[in-house]
């Protein structure tokens, strides 16, 4: 039988209950018996709604945080016997860090493996939050996916990988069945790490009958898993393109299983479904044993469209993941004849289409888009006009976001509160935030950033052709979640999109004001994004409606503009033979912002992530005067790449790490800074924080950035005196 095999179903629970569950428990509302419950409550849910719709599914996908964190237990790296001691390793002090999963917006924690420290214990394998039912299967992340996430210190990778091969191997001894991600398998593996992988699989296949799902893209030469003694291989169908075309080609393994993902996880649309069962029968063709499934796991997208309120013409053509649940179980029964398709499927015409913006992004296409003049001409400029102090200070944009803030906020969303007192209330956080920055001595302003609820869906509820949900919540690590806005038609400014605020902070100081952009691939990576158009030309259209934004700036007399993309880096492909396709139009997307700013308007890019010595080739493409990037976590590498390559912009190391709750000292951010001069020269250095300070609080924020400015005067006089 062609079953429906589902896989990845969100854990959030309606209404959140997931977040308010465990952040109960952290702020001790919710004892540790309640959390489990509620947990367990949830999970009966969630497995009630897999169970409901399609034939198979996995068990013990829940987790009290993160699954990488959970494996990492389960084979004994930490020894935590409790849940405080497991929360110990996800927030605070003793957290391991966070990093990006693959190229989603998900992130999970990020282990330490040493040498021989691997020993099965079997509690963490579900921590409890598993429950039993007959078409369940039960979960496991992969081995080698979950050493390649790690950081190996001071051990092999073949070596670390036997060595956990091992524990797992004791665990399948119990087990019938199981159900095994290794999305890692879509990376571009070597020909060592492809025989590794056969060694280990041809081990653990003879335990117990394994169903093994890569995702997020296509295996390359998949074949090599053909001869193993696995019962199902799970492929992306949809992402993998290589994949399904190798399987066209060259057939598919004879004993085993193809759990075909045809149902895209990570968009928003609905499926095809004719063109879904077209394919099946084609597949049905080349493999022996066929089950229909998702592409990838479906906890990148929002529960359910119910209590949507979203125009029926957009809702229409929007399948969240509850109703992607739906899509593959009727795939399957429609295959086996069960039922047939009542609804013909049609993609319908995007919500906008908008013949001026096509137009536009046409004109660009085709075309090389850079900033004149040169950088070095620029310099002189910008040094002429801005007349800024050696080791110029700043901060990158927002300033904390009290509960103050987000309860006016949130006052005026439900209309309990008029438009003009909250445009009031925010000119007053603003004004605070100026005189406050003035007090301190910065020498670049922010206003605050207080309008903004969050970072991109704020540009979202402000440009046409992109919608905003009210209940679309996707968790993005841990308990974290956000509500990805969905660009569905043609992108345009209608107004203004936060320019009263800049001015307003502008006509207080005569200290330049930075004007406060979210960049346009930020905007796309975070956003759901209509398929119709390819994503280079919906990159192009945001970047055309952000440029008139900066053009009004500028005309009204702005100086410094800075442009945050913190997603650049991140949206990058999982192959990097696919990088240069990709920076080529995300580059130009970010230049087309800035394409048309006077010389000597200053234009700054943000990006959180450190891991950039990668794409140091790609900035030097793009058209900024100044980069702060946050360096806390990988200072060294970021320096040696520099050294290396050389950088010809200025640029801000973050001095305080933002994401802890200690306030820095002057020392401390001075050590920081003696050792990136050695690289940097001191005419090119911005002294700032590594990130936006919304999560901070005014109790930290107060002293830190008093530091910060002591720290630029310390370093001045020392540069006049030419003690350095
Ligand atoms: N300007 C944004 C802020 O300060 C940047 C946030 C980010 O990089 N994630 O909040
Ligand atoms: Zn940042």
């Amino acid at each position: 039988m062609v079953e429906a095999y589902a896989y990845g179903f969100p854990r959030i629970g309606r209404g959140r209950s997931y977040k308010f569950l465990i952040e109960g428990y952290w702020e001790g509302k919710i004892s540790e018996k309640g959390l489990r419950e509620g947990l367990l409550e949830l999970e009966e849910r969630r497995i009630g709604a897999y169970a409901s719709e399609v034939d198979a599914f996995p068990l013990g996908e829940l987790t009290f945080y993160d699954k990488m964190l959970d494996t990492a237990l389960m084979v004994g790296l930490y020894s935590v016997e409790d849940l405080q001691g497991y929360y110990r390793l996800c927030r605070g002090r003793e957290a391991l860090t966070l990093t990006k999963w693959f190229n989603t917006n998900y992130h999970y924690l990020m282990p330490e493996v040493r040498r021989g420290s691997f020993r099965l214990n079997s509690f963490w394998v579900d921590g409890g939050l598993s429950l039993s039912h007959s078409r369940g299967v039960p979960y496991l992340l992969g081995p080698f996916t979950f050493l390649k996430l790690s950081r190996l210190e001071g051990v092999g990778f073949g070596d670390a990988l036997f060595g956990l091969a091992q524990v797992y191997g004791e665990l399948l001894e119990g087990m019938d069945e199981v159900h095994m991600d290794e999305p890692a398998l879509v990376m571009e593996l070597t020909d060592e790490e492809r025989t590794f992988l056969r060694e280990v699989y041809r081990e653990l296949g003879r335990k117990s009958r394994i169903h093994l799902f890569a995702y997020y893209a296509g295996v390359d030469r998949p074949s090599f898993l053909y001869d193993l003694p696995l019962s199902s291989l799970g492929l992306d169908l949809v992402h993998g393109r290589e994949s399904l075309k190798s399987i066209m080609r060259e057939g598919f393994s004879r004993g085993m299983r193809l759990v075909a993902g045809v149902v895209d996880g990570r968009s928003p649309w609905r499926t095809d479904l004719e063109a879904a069962l077209r394919l099946l029968e084609k597949l049905a063709r080349k493999v022996d044993r066929l089950a229909i499934s998702n592409a990838a796991p479906l906890y990148h997208l929002p529960l359910s469209l119910e209590g949507e309120d979203l125009a029926p013409q957009l809702s229409g053509r929007l399948a969240f993941a509850g109703e992607k649940l739906r899509e593959i179980g009727l795939l399957a029964k429609v295959f086996r004849g069960e039922e047939r398709l009542e609804e013909v499927f049609e993609p319908g015409p995007p919500g906008l289409v908008n013949f001026d913006v096509k137009r536009r992004v046409e004109e660009v296409k085709g075309r090389e888009i850079r900033r004149l003049p040169s950088y070095g001409e620029r310099r002189v400029l910008q040094k002429g006009l801005l007349g800024l102090p050696l080791f110029p200070t700043t901060t990158i944009g927002s300033f904390p976001q009290t509960s103050e803030v987000r309860q006016k906020r949130l006052a005026y969303k439900r209309g309990e509160l008029a438009e003009g007192e909250y445009k009031a209330f925010v000119k007053e956080k603003i004004r605070e935030a100026i005189r406050f920055q003035e007090e301190v001595g910065l020498d670049v302003l922010v206003h605050g950033e207080f309008e903004r609820s969050d970072m991109v869906e704020f540009f979202a509820e402000r440009l046409d052709g992109i919608a905003t949900t009210a209940q679309g919540w996707v968790i993005s690590y841990g308990t974290r979640c956000y509500r990805p806005p969905i660009i569905h038609g043609d992108v345009i400014r209608r107004r203004p999109l936060t320019l009263d605020e800049i001015l307003y902070a502008q006509s207080l100081t005569d200290k330049p004001v930075k004007g406060m952009l979210t960049g346009p691939v930020t905007i796309l990576a975070w956003s759901f994004v209509r398929e119709d158009l390819p994503e280079e030309e919906v990159a192009y259209q945001i970047a055309l409606a952000l440029r008139e934004e900066v053009m009004d700036y500028e005309a009204h007399g702005i100086k410094v503009i800075q442009v945050d993309e913190p997603a650049l880096r991140e949206k990058a492909p999982i192959k990097r033979r696919e990088w240069d396709a990709y920076f080529s139009w995300a580059v130009k997307a970010f230049n087309l912002v800035v394409s048309r700013v006077r010389p000597d308007t200053q234009i700054h890019i943000h990006m959180c992530y450190s891991r950039f010595e990668d794409i140091l080739g790609y900035l030097e493409e793009m058209d900024f005067d100044v980069i702060s990037i946050e360096a806390s976590r990988s200072r060294g590498e970021i320096l040696r790449a520099f050294e290396e390559r050389g950088f010809d912009r200025e640029i801000g190391l973050g001095v305080w790490d933002v994401h802890s709750k200690e306030v820095p000292g002057v020392e401390e951010m001075m050590e920081i800074v003696e050792r990136a001069l050695k690289v940097i020269d001191e005419e090119s250095f911005w002294i700032n924080p590594d990130c936006g300070l919304k999560t901070r609080g005014w109790e930290e924020v107060g002293p830190a950035l008093k530091n910060m400015v002591e720290l630029a005067t310390v370093l001045r006089r020392r540069y006049a005196s030419g003690e350095a």
